[in-house]
């Protein structure tokens, strides 16, 4: 079971801001900006990578923008980290929600 898994369960707290019957959101423990959400889905998919399913993906994509807009954001950023070369530390699918700064471009 992921971390994110655990979260999901309530097994470990988590300040959660959305969820539907396919993703939940919560805040980031080591926030990145003023605003730093995770989308994820209740699947446990590893990686975009290894991702074969078009439907959750965007679903994923759409919750991201409506959190977004929910959090009073206009510019923000999202971000996948495929693998440990990109900086992939949870091997559970999850889009970064970034924003409440100026993001430099291009990231690091
Ligand atoms: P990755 O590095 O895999 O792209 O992103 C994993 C993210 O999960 C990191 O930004 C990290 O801070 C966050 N994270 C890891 N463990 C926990 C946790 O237990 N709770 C919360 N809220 N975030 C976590």
């Amino acid at each position: 079971m992921t971390i994110f898994e655990k979260i999901c369960a309530r097994e470990i707290p988590a300040d959660i801001v959305f969820e539907d019957d396919v993703c939940f959101a919560f805040r980031d423990i080591d926030a990145k900006a003023p605003v730093h959400i995770l989308v994820v889905p209740r699947r446990a998919i590893p990686r975009v990578a290894e991702a074969d399913d078009a439907g959750i993906l965007g679903h994923l994509l759409l919750a991201a923008a409506r959190i977004a807009k929910a959090e009073g954001l206009t510019g923000y950023r999202l971000v996948i980290n495929n693998g440990p070369d990109a900086g992939e530390t949870v091997p559970h699918l999850h889009i970064h929600l970034l924003g409440g700064r100026q993001l430099g471009w291009p990231p690091g």
